[in-house]
């Protein structure tokens, strides 16, 4: 029902609407723990750095985890006048030293509307943030120093195995219970190369407390100090199913790690981080290396745990509208069993000093066989900024350069290097500042060896003519209008603001620094304008280039280069490892191993009891409200247009969708579409370059997105199809708003075939990455196209198909440009069309009263005629079973069908159930037995299909023996009402997520758009609240139909395929895509 309210926030891929179901927004991500997910949904808060370029989320660096920092990050909350004074009273400070903790310092924050007071626990030292304002999505977060020694992966398999149960909760996964039973809008746990971080958040105050509760007993007595086992599934132990077998290796990090290491991008992002700090802690992986981890003994585990997982090593966080006496009481309950210890000394991360001279170093990289590597080379170059301490407003400045040089497609680095076809798309996250030293990394892939050298010397004259001519003051006033409305702004997307503002307030705090100063960013600011007033752009920006990159000797340069060997060079490696381990083993040795893991195994697939499972805490259905959340909308039509208005408080800003559709387009300019989108926003007009068109889009409004959207429609042969027009702006600009809306569809002009080409080039060179990394979300795409008609138009503009199309485009570009160009031209005459059009615009009142002229104004600009030409697109692909064969250490294997088709209608108790297979039969078998890093199911019940999924997976035909088995595990399932209950709670939670006034406007349109009226809603939730056994026994008999009649489509390794293929008498037709 409402699963598409996971969206993201407004940042959108090109690819259509299938990514908001197992893209980054998505279940898999919520589901697993880790580093994975940090990077992916602090990916989220990035966005804001580079706002609204297109392709942006693709270009950052992915590898450290770090999250854009001080500079544009969000801030919390702004929705009512200020408190009139910090509760700084005497009273207050008694309070919390009866409670054994003493106030060091309180400040009213105005930049987040809210009173910080910073404690000190008196027995242990552990500092405890507490910051109280209206927010009801409340957050906690404990974050330790942990800076490991080796690349074993240590702090990453400790911060898996914490949440494996503990001595209040000791049952297998309270970490899963609460995923399963809670209302959280944010459970997860991170690993940054020197700490790990445990947040939760919530917006009822009961469940909030039980998850608080839940994670402070899991990091401080966790089970998996004292049992093996926990340690083996987690981290890695040697599986053995009988005595003549192989042995292999197995643990959920372990794989997780080698789907890391199988990724390029990854490859060159640790590489960069290693040589940039090769004498501290960084210059380790936190992570683990693969070949590294099986170093690991239970004992440096234990003790690493018992050193580091210490009060005296914590920072604490509280945020939002509960009471904040409570929050103390229940951290001294904690911090009073432990004295001080000298933690924090030992866990200090060192400075890295300065190199005397640049470094070079070159890697390898596990590239397909079949490609051609003559254009796979990457090249990046890297600096350390400093080994001394950068004042705020040096930082805030760092932060605005990093923006002109690389913020947009206009950006003179980003653009000067993409324009200089030299590779195909850009590597490097630019500035990086949320370890103890900053850093600057750029760089190209796609890259030919002979070209290196010139992206080198490009990247080194671009930065010198900069430096010495400086940025133009238009670009200027765009990223300063740019940064200083998401700042006010501060949407944070489905990311609980609380949290973004621990993790800017943690950048600093975690090295013992201030923790208020992160939070405030308004006086540095002003000062920064005023500066630039004053002494010019030039004078401010020029000699920070000058001093930090060009005249700064600590230059790393790491060029990495394809090799088709890699990859099984690094297996057959492992092999003969496992074969000497063998060889050592007596045959009483291999009986015991095999024993070992039996009994491993069997302790992973046992339920626990359910009288175990009741000390988790959970809700109960009487906490529940039994009305969905309401969303105002007032449906009212300007000049014969729909339009959609949602009188919400904004903050004065205005966000506006406008959609049109796509239904009358040629079918074979489909996959042209995601070009057509991107040309529109980054071609420019007769009058404006793109360069200009960028800046004005920057410097009047929040930022412009066009993208594709495509859904099945329940009960309904066509699919949704459309390309929306997204954009926000502060109250006084709406008019600038639907002018540059209006300006980009009609006045772009589609003639530059030289951009054109980049970004066929940088397209295909995501689509790629995204096959190594998303496999799963490439096959739920390519299951779906082989299903129905939203799922093939999807694949057209973000699949397999979409690749080739690519590949062949780019040939296409140089001798077939006029067609293309007129194509482009045809895809705009047949979208922009009064007819069919929807407007959706979410403000306070009082804007969108006055935005009224200025959308009448648009739409009048808007053709009224109707596009000719009525196209049905029914194609499917064929329902054969796929392996889409890629350079991958890891498979990614997916099954799905209608359930429809098989006779089933839909009930909410399909939502819960769904949730429940997900987290209990998945996740025992793919995940924790199986060794994968994610194992989950999807019911998309606008098409009716089902599919199950796995992510980062070890294996192949025995995933889907899993999927196969599980209509048979509900049938045989035995349900007591708690288990049930907290089952219908955390659906519950799903469909009540969180969501800010813009995302409530979006979904709202979304559900208009897809049909569900309220009506609907409310049935399915009350379906939902009275789910009963009998519900799991007829969806069990629902989906034997994906067991009967399901197709199947892994992404996999070669290796893998053609194993499964022998085993099983040509099972998959075989698709070598890299
Ligand atoms: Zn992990």
């Amino acid at each position: 029902m409402e699963r598409l309210a996971l969206l993201r926030s407004f940042s959108f891929s090109s690819a259509a609407g299938r990514t908001f179901i197992f893209g980054s927004g998505s279940r898999c991500q919520r589901l697993i723990s880790a580093q994975y997910q940090q990077r992916q949904q602090l990916r989220q808060l990035r966005l804001l750095r580079r706002p609204f370029s297109q392709n942006g989320a693709a270009l950052r660096r992915r590898w450290m985890g770090s999250r854009r920092g001080f500079s544009i990050a969000p801030q919390a909350v702004s929705t009512s006048p200020a408190p009139t004074s910090p509760s700084g009273t005497d009273e207050s400070n008694e309070i919390a030293l009866k409670l054994g903790f003493k106030k060091v310092s309180e400040e009213f924050i105005d930049e987040c509307k809210s009173t910080a007071t910073l404690y000190k626990h008196l027995k242990t030292g552990a500092e405890i943030m507490s910051v109280t304002n209206d927010d009801e999505n409340k957050v906690f977060g404990i974050v330790f120093r942990t800076p490991p020694k080796d690349s074993t992966g240590i702090p990453h398999i400790l911060e898996h195995s914490v949440l494996c149960g503990s001595r209040k909760y000791p049952v297998k996964e309270p970490f899963v219970e609460l995923l399963k039973g809670s209302l959280n809008t944010f459970l997860n746990a991170f690993t940054y190369p020197d700490r790990t971080c445990y947040p939760v958040a919530s917006t009822n105050v009961k469940d909030f407390y039980n998850l608080v509760d839940v994670y402070l007993d899991a990091v401080f007595f966790p089970k998996c100090v004292e049992e093996y086992q926990t340690f083996q599934q987690e981290g890695w132990h040697y599986e053995l199913d009988d005595p003549s077998d192989e042995i292999s290796f197995k643990g959920v990090v372990f794989n997780e790690m080698k789907g890391v290491y199988s990724q390029p991008d990854n490859i060159l992002g640790r590489v960069c981080q290693q040589a940039l700090f090769p004498d501290n802690t960084y210059g380790v992986d936190s992570g683990g290396d693969p070949k590294v981890i099986p170093q690991l003994t239970f004992e440096d585990f234990k003790e690493f745990h018992r050193k580091y997982y210490h009060p005296s090593n914590a920072k604490i966080w509280f945020y939002g509208d509960d009471d904040p006496t409570e929050r103390l009481r229940i951290l001294g309950a904690y911090l009073d069993q432990y004295d001080m210890s000298l933690a924090p000394n030992e866990s200090r991360v060192q400075l890295q000093k300065l190199f005397s001279g640049p470094v070079r170093v070159v890697e390898k990289y596990p590239a397909g066989e079949g490609e051609d590597h003559g254009k796979k080379h990457m090249v990046c170059l890297n600096w350390l900024l400093t080994d001394g301490e950068l004042d705020l407003e040096t930082e805030l400045t760092l932060g605005f350069l990093d923006h002109l040089l690389l913020g947009t497609p206009a950006s003179p680095l980003r653009r000067i290097l993409l324009e200089s076809r030299l590779g195909e798309a850009i590597v490097g996250g630019g500035m990086e500042d949320e370890l103890l030293q900053p850093q600057f990394s750029i760089g190209l892939k796609g890259v030919s060896e002979d070209d290196i050298q010139k992206v080198e010397e490009l990247v080194m004259s671009t930065l010198e003519k900069l430096a010495e001519e400086g940025f133009d003051s238009d670009a200027v006033e765009a990223s300063m209008n740019t940064i200083e409305f998401s700042l006010r702004e501060n949407n944070t997307g489905s990311f609980p603001r609380g949290l973004s503002l621990m993790l800017r307030s943690m950048g600093k705090w975690i090295y013992d620094k201030n923790p208020f100063e992160p939070l405030k960013y308004e006086k540095p600011l002003q000062s920064l304008k005023a500066r630039i007033a004053e002494e010019g752009p030039k004078a401010v920006f020029c000699p920070l280039i000058e001093k930090f990159i060009l005249k700064n000797p600590h230059r790393v340069t790491v060029e990495m280069q394809p090799d088709p060997k890699k990859g099984s060079e690094d297996e057959a490696a492992e092999r003969e490892l496992l074969e000497k381990v063998r060889a050592s083993m007596t045959e009483e040795d291999l009986a015991e191993l095999a024993r070992a893991t039996q009994e491993l195994r069997l302790k992973q697939e046992t339920p626990d009891p359910p009288e175990a499972l009741k000390c988790v805490p959970s809700l109960s259905l009487d906490d529940i409200p039994r009305k969905p959340t309401q969303v105002p909308t007032e449906i009212g039509e300007v000049n014969g247009v729909k339009v959609l208005r949602h009188d919400l408080f904004t903050n004065d800003v205005l966000y506006s969708e406008v959609v049109f559709d796509m239904g009358h387009l040629k079918q074979d300019l489909l996959p042209l579409i995601p070009l057509f989108c991107q040309s529109l926003l980054e071609m420019g007009t007769k009058d404006l370059d793109f360069v200009q068109l960028n800046q004005l889009i920057g410097r009047k409004t929040g930022g412009i997105s066009v993208y594709p959207f495509t859904s099945s429609v329940r009960g309904k042969a066509d699919p949704l199809s459309h390309v929306i027009v997204r954009g926000k702006a502060m109250g006084g600009r709406v008019e600038d708003l639907f002018n540059l809306i209006r300006c980009i569809l009609q006045d772009v002009q589609f003639t530059d075939q030289k951009r054109f080409k980049q970004f066929v080039s940088q397209s295909k060179a995501r689509m790629e990455s995204r096959l190594r990394g998303s496999g799963h979300a490439v096959a739920a795409t390519r299951l779906d196209a082989k299903l129905n008609a939203a799922g093939w138009i999807s694949e057209q503009l973000g699949g397999i198909s979409y690749l080739e199309f690519l590949r062949n485009l780019e040939r296409r570009v140089d001798e077939e440009w006029s067609e293309i160009s007129s194509s482009l031209e045809s895809i705009r005459g047949s979208l922009l069309s009064r007819e069919g059009c929807i407007v959706n615009v979410t403000a306070e009142a009082k804007i969108l009263e006055e935005s009224n002229k200025y959308l009448s104004k648009f739409l009048d600009a808007i053709p009224s005629s109707s596009p000719s030409g009525i196209t049905s697109w029914t194609s499917r692909l064929p329902l054969t079973n796929e392996a889409i064969i890629v350079p991958t250490q890891v498979n990614y294997v997916g099954k799905a069908a209608n359930i429809y088709e098989g006779g089933y209608n839909l009930h909410g108790s399909s939502y819960v159930i769904s949730k429940y297979i997900g987290n209990t039969w998945l996740w025992d078998r793919v995940r924790v037995s199986g060794g994968a890093y994610g194992g989950f199911c999807d019911f998309d019940n606008h098409s009716g299909v089902f599919s199950y999924l796995s992510y980062r997976d070890p294996n192949l035909l025995k995933t889907l023996d899993v999927y196969d088995a599980t209509a048979n595990f509900l049938r045989e399932l035995e349900l007591d009402d708690d288990t049930l209950q907290k089952a219908i709670i955390g659906t519950i939670g799903d469909v009540d997520s969180y969501q800010l006034p813009d995302a409530k406007g979006y979904s709202s349109l979304l559900r208009h758009l897809l049909g569900i009226s309220e009506e609907e809603r409310q049935i399915r939730r009350e379906e939902i609240l009275s789910t009963s056994v009998k519900h799991f026994r007829e969806f069990a008999d629902a989906i034997e139909v994906v067991k009967e009649k399901g197709v199947v489509v892994a992404v996999a390794s070669a290796d893998d395929v053609t194993k499964a293929n022998e085993e099983k008498g040509g099972f998959f037709e075989v698709n070598k895509v890299l």
